[in-house]
């Protein structure tokens, strides 16, 4: 058994007076003015994070353009004892990375290293900047004749830096993976300014530990990714997209491995959407177009893709649908005939994940569960909510493939915004443990951050919060890095 971490370093800040003045010439030396901002006005947007929970004031922003500027913030910064906040997109819906009541901070932000090093279509490679946007990356990728198959609703302005640290996930995790599996090398600069050069276009490489694994998901608490080499795959040439009404997840469940067991791994997403959701999706954009006149309990939008045109999607998602009807498992089911009809599904999908992000009224969560348990998950959880907050609207929706359900839920039509809060610690711990003893994780997709930490280290055995100590402190034994997140 591992014994609990010995000699944790508590986080050192030189005093405000002398270290903020040393801080802002040195760095604006080094960056100039449009890489080290100071003003308000300036910080404003880097400051609170996208659901608006989480304010900070850190001394400063640094805006590097390349990896040895980075390397360089990271050695003045080890010099002085200054804690530094990787930022990428601010999409991340756990506040990692805003300073929480940490002023002497530096956020450190990727968004001007944002070039395309290198495109490698023989191989199926990208190299790309840490900065580099989500959806620019999938663009260049479909320009190529190739695809990146990150896919979720922050990718506007999530960048690579941001989906690598928190081993993002999305909609197409069912048939690729979360981002670490899209992952062939990394760029890393160490907490002490050293460069990490990774990036290696490698499917095989058995040379000692696999060490960008632990970069991935460690939401910068052991260092700066600052450039990554990921994988493309070919282009899909033909694709099947239906929304299907249904009763329950269990049918759910059933019409997912009956579409796999027809078309196997070239099912790429299958997301449930609760009634409650809909409705508020509906409300918050009112032109919406949902294909059905009638009102059902639960929605699914599933879809298969292939690079081969040689491949009968349509056959069998006819064939799929037909039996769920026979079996009673559907209601009622739509085949997008044309891309416009498919872009309208998506749209329901990401549209409902914005309004419930805006909706600071909305408890949101973020578990996993085994996906054979997603149904007995929803079942509990439901009457969990609804025995402590009756009247709640409870609003499960997300990746049923991957056992990912968003279990979200709304305020009481007759209950005020203040008294509504004032349930959601014991709401969260309720979805929390629930997800625990059906065999998931506190965390599916969205990381730890500033506000999973309690839940993490709940779950987490004593022997697994040790490991994760031990690596913390051989890395950044000084704790600059991203400190107050995670751990
Ligand atoms: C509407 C909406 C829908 C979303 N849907 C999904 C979804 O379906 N699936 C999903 O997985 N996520 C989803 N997200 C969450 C979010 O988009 C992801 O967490 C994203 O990966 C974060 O990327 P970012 O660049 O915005 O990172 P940020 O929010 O800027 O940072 C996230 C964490 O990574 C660290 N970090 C950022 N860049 C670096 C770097 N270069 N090196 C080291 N550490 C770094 C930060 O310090 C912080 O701890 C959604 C967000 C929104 C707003």
């Amino acid at each position: 058994m591992l014994s609990a971490p010995m000699g944790l370093m508590p986080f050192r800040t030189i005093p405000n007076s002398i270290e903020k003045r040393t801080c802002t010439m040195s760095l604006q030396t080094l960056l100039g003015s449009d890489g080290y901002l100071t003003q308000a006005a300036d910080t404003a947007k880097y400051r609170h994070d996208i659901v608006g929970d989480i304010q900070g004031d850190p001394r400063g922003v640094a805006r590097p353009t390349t990896t040895e500027e980075v390397s360089q913030i990271m050695a003045w910064c080890h010099a002085n004892k200054v804690s530094v906040i990787p930022q990428g997109g601010n999409t991340g819906l756990c506040g990692g990375c805003i300073p929480q009541g940490q002023p002497d901070t530096l956020i450190l932000s990727l968004e001007r290293m944002n070039k395309v090093r290198n495109l490698d279509i023989m191989g199926n490679t990208i190299t790309v900047d840490a900065g580099c946007v989500l959806a620019d990356v999938q663009r260049i990728a479909l320009e190529n004749n190739r695809f990146f198959p990150v896919s979720h609703g922050g990718q506007g302005s999530a960048q690579i830096g941001g989906n690598l640290s928190t081993n993002s996930g999305g909609n197409n995790v069912l048939k690729y993976g979360t981002t670490r599996a899209q992952v062939l090398g990394l760029e890393v600069v160490l907490p002490d300014g050293q460069i990490w050069n990774g990036l290696r276009a490698l499917h095989k490489d058995t040379a000692g530990m696999d060490l960008k694994q632990i970069f991935i998901g460690a939401e910068g608490t052991l260092g700066i990714i600052t450039a990554a080499v990921l994988k493309l795959r070919p282009k899909p040439v033909s694709r099947e997209t239906a929304m299907v009404a249904i009763r329950e997840p269990a049918d759910g469940l059933w019409l997912l491995r009956k579409l796999q067991d027809y078309v196997g791994e070239t099912v790429s997403s299958f997301e449930l959407m609760h009634k409650n959701a809909i409705d508020t999706f509906i409300a918050f954009r009112p032109q919406a177009r949902v294909p059905f006149t009638e009102s059902h309990p639960y929605l699914v939008i599933m879809e298969a893709e292939s690079p081969s045109r040689f491949f009968d999607l349509r056959g069998a998602f006819e064939a799929a649908l037909a039996d769920a009807f026979e079996e009673g498992k559907a209601i009622d089911a739509v085949i997008a005939e044309a891309d416009q009809h498919r872009l309208d599904f998506w749209a329901i999908r990401e549209g409902m994940a914005v309004a419930m992000v805006e909706d600071d009224s909305c408890l949101k969560s973020d578990t996993s569960v085994p996906v054979h348990a997603i149904a007995d998950f929803v079942t509990k959880t439901t009457a969990e909510f609804e025995r402590l907050v009756p009247g709640i609207r409870p609003s499960p929706l997300g990746h049923i493939g991957d056992g990912n359900i968003h279990f979200n839920g709304q305020r009481p039509f007759d209950m005020d915004k203040q008294t509504f809060i004032s349930h959601w610690d014991a709401l969260k711990d309720a979805v929390e443990n629930i997800s625990v003893e059906l065999g998931g994780s506190v965390c599916a997709e969205h990381g730890v951050g500033r506000i999973k930490k309690k839940a993490v280290a709940r779950a987490k055995s004593k022997e697994e919060m040790a490991l994760f100590h031990t690596l913390k402190n051989a890395l950044d034994p000084d704790g600059i890095c991203n400190p107050g997140a995670v751990l």
